[in-house]
């Protein structure tokens, strides 16, 4: 059996998390150490490891978190002024928690490529 990752313990209520969206497919919350004034974390309730392991299976729920994505965008108050969206996928693209999750950030003009 796998280890649950850090983002299952927060679905699962073990850790806490600021959620500020949940639905049968994923959840979203406030990133802890924010790189930007809205800093979400939208994560998937299947711990698929990171983007590389993505597979057809997963199409229809990779199209909803996208769609979750903007939903939240909007309801922060984001959405006109524009934001950014992070996938870190692995060791070499920075990826600390090997559970797939999408960063949002936006609420200031963001520079460079990173978070
Ligand atoms: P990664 O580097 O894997 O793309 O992103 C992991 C993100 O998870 C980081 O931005 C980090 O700040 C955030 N993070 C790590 N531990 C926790 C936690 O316990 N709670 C929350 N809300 N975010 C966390």
């Amino acid at each position: 059996m796998t280890a649950r990752t850090l983002f299952t313990r927060i679905i699962d209520g073990e850790i806490p998390g600021q959620f500020v969206h949940q639905d049968e497919h994923c959840i979203a919350i406030r990133d802890i150490n924010p790189a930007a004034p809205v800093h979400l974390l939208i994560i998937p309730r299947k711990p698929i490891p990171s983007l590389a392991q993505l597979t057809a299976e997963d199409q229809a729920l990779a199209g909803h978190l996208l769609l979750v994505v903007s939903r939240l965008a909007e309801q922060e108050g984001i959405a006109g002024q524009g934001y950014r969206v992070v996938i870190n996928t692995g060791e070499d693209g920075g990826q600390t928690v090997p559970h797939l999750h999408i960063h949002l950030m936006g609420g200031r003009a963001l520079t460079g490529h990173g978070t």
